[in-house]
Formats: C-alpha cells, structure tokens, sequence
C-alpha cells in the first residue's frame, strides 16, 4: 500500500468516525464558523451569520415568499447568496443540529445527532421541507396566492386589459398600503381594502338569511312539483311498463312457436320497445330532476352561510370558496363584482335576495312573483357546482 493511499483511506476512517460521533468535519456552511471545544477538536460554531439563516427559515415557512424574494430581502441586510447555496442552505439539516453521513460501503446513509448548537428548530425545518415538496412543479404564483392579506389574488381580472391582477403592499413613511394592481404599463390598481369591501358585500348578497332560505326552498320544491304534475309517474306508469314488457315476452312466443312471421314478429317487437323507451325516459329525467334539486338544496344550504364561511375562514379555504363561486376569473365594476362573471345560479339568488329584501321593506311577501323569478331552466346542474 502506498502511502498516498493509507493516508486517504485514514482520513475517511478519520471523518466517519467524527460524523458518527455528531460531530461536523467539513468545510462550515453559512452562519458556522469551526471553532473548538475543550477537549480541542472541530466542532461548529455559531457566527455573526447566524441570524440570518434562522430569518431564511423562518420567511420560508411562511410560505408567501419564493427564495428569489428572500435572497433579495437578506441581501439588503448584508447576507449575500447566491441561487445555489440558498437552495442548499434551505435543505441543510446541519441547521436543525444533525448530521449527515453519506452512505459508505455496506453502511446506508444516516442521519446523526449532531453535537454542534442547532440554529433552528427541527420543526421549523420540516415545516420548509414541507413547502419544498408541495412547491415541486407548481409555479411561482402559487406561493403568491398564499399571501394572508391578498386572498382575492389571482381571482381578479383587469377590467382595462384583461391581465389578472396580482397585488402588493407598498410603504410610506409611516403606513403600509396594499393593493391589487396589473403590471406596467397598465396603471389599474385597487386599493386592497375596497376590494375587499366590494367583494364582502357581494358576499352578503348572495347570503341567505333563514326566512330567504326557507322561502327559496319552498319556492324550488312547487317549481319541481308543477313539472311533477305535467308529467306524472304514477302506478299506472309502472303497470304500463310491466304491461309492455310481458307483452314483449309473448311476441317472442309467439315467434318462436311460430305463429308470427319474421316481419310481423319485427314490426310487433319495435312498437313495443319504442313505448317502452318512452316510458323508460320519464324516469330517467325524474330521477335528474330529483338530482338536481338535491343538488340545489345542497347548494342552498353552503350558500346560506357563505359570507361566515369566507370570513372565519383559513387563507386556503377562502381561496377554495372563492375559486368554486368564480370557476373563472371576475372583475369589479362600479365597485361590484361583474354580473357578467357570476355563476347563472348565484345571480339568480342574488337577485331572488334582492326582491325579498325589497318586497320585505314593502312589507309584503311577493312570493309568486318571486316563484316566477325561478325556473327549473336556472337550476341545470351545470351552472350549479357541487362545491358551492
Ligand atoms: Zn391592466
């Protein structure tokens, strides 16, 4: 053996058994320096850099800004990074006090306690892993949107070029401002606070309180009983159906033991199975329409709620309502929310709401014209989405 040789495979006899003693050997990474302990060997040490890892920690696991926006945030304040190491600084588990051992020969990886002080918590990490993972594939917006103060973010068009507006806050002297605004050279831009405004009130409408409810309920179920009436599904129905379908059998018989010919049995067969179809398709759309309207009473009842629901809500459940009120975007005009972009179904509440508020100031319960406001046409299932 050469004494090149002996003394590398020393060296890593050397560092494994320091690693698997916890105790980092390589070269510090930021916010480390290599100091001593008592007994004079390695050991890392905190330095001035530090905090700073604990801030790249800690802005991550908000997760409302990229690491483009941290890198940049730190830089001012002195940390300089680059696209690289911050990726690795993010990953390191040398920060949360383990260390790491590669696999070696027949030994798997590991992952040690390490004796070094820890800059951050294990569970600060693993919350940052956590968005690590999520973030794979998704773009950059969707870090975006997670931003507490901009739930409206992404939802809104702009009424002057069509961009989706995306939001900022910016800062005075003394205040902080937060806005939606397009992207330069369009100069829209909506202060946060009226969105909001704007878009609570449109919540309101469609809210129901409990006479609005019980009275739209009712209002639903006669519509479905006038189409009930005009097309009844009795006994008669079903001794119809029975009737038909014994007398196909006997055709067959008949044909078998040939009595019928092959035309007559052919002739005999379609009359019979076109009346039977018919008859078959009026269950078939009464069963739809039993499907809609428990899926408009479904409906009905998450929309009752809707304004608490987005107001206690969490940030993810207020964009998930907001995105199953607006499958596509909407847009503010004289400080309302577009008609245009409502779903038929909300718009219909809303403007049901609306008249019962108004007949309610008159003092008068207007319920047929408020029935005739309501058609079954309003409630197709494909205007109504599950979720809402
Ligand atoms: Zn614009």
């Amino acid at each position: 053996m050469t004494r090149r040789k002996f003394t590398s495979k020393f060296k890593t006899k050397v560092v494994l058994e320091a690693l698997k003693e916890g105790r980092y050997v390589g070269s510090p990474p930021k916010g480390y320096s290599v100091g001593r302990d008592s007994s004079k060997k390695p050991i890392l040490q905190p330095n001035h850099e530090a905090h700073f890892i604990q801030e790249a920690y800690e802005m991550y696991s908000e997760g409302v800004y990229n690491q483009r926006e941290i890198i940049k945030h730190l830089a001012k304040k002195g940390f300089k990074t680059s696209k690289t190491v911050f990726a690795k600084i993010i990953r390191n588990p040398l920060y949360y006090g383990k260390v790491f051992i590669k696999a070696h020969k027949e030994e798997p990886e590991q992952l040690v306690e390490g004796i070094h002080e820890p800059l951050i918590s294990e569970q600060l990490f693993n919350k940052v892993q956590a968005i690590l993972n999520k973030g794979k594939g998704a773009k950059n917006t969707n870090y975006k949107r997670l931003n507490p103060n901009f739930p409206l973010r992404g939802f809104i068009n702009c009424p002057k070029c069509q961009k989706t507006l995306t939001a900022s806050t910016s800062r005075s002297r003394k205040n902080y401002y937060s806005y939606y605004h397009c992207i330069s050279p369009c100069d829209t831009r909506i202060s946060a606070e009226d969105a909001h405004a704007w878009f609570n009130s449109f919540l309101k409408s469609i809210s129901l309180d409990n006479n609005s409810y019980t009275l739209l309920l009712e209002i639903i179920k006669e519509e479905f009983k006038k189409i009930d009436a005009t097309n009844p599904l009795g006994p008669k129905h079903y001794e119809k159906l029975t009737g038909l379908k014994d007398k196909l059998t006997r055709i067959q018989d008949l044909f078998i033991d040939g009595e019928l010919s092959k035309e007559e049995y052919q002739q005999a067969k379609k009359r019979c199975q076109v009346l039977i179809e018919e008859l078959e398709e009026k269950e078939i759309k009464l069963g739809k329409k039993k499907e809609i309207f428990d899926t408009f009473k479904k409906g009905l009842t998450k929309i009752q709620t809707i304004e608490k629901q987005y107001s206690t809500g969490s940030l993810d459940q207020k964009i998930k309502l907001v995105g199953s009120i607006f499958p596509q975007k909407f847009e503010f005009e004289n400080k309302k929310i577009r008609t245009a972009d409502l779903n038929p179904i909300l718009l219909k509440i809303s403007s049901i709401h609306g008249g019962l508020q108004r007949s309610k100031r008159k003092g008068q319960t207007k319920k047929n014209d408020l029935s005739s406001m309501v058609t079954a046409k309003g409630f197709e299932p494909p205007t109504l989405r599950a979720e809402i």
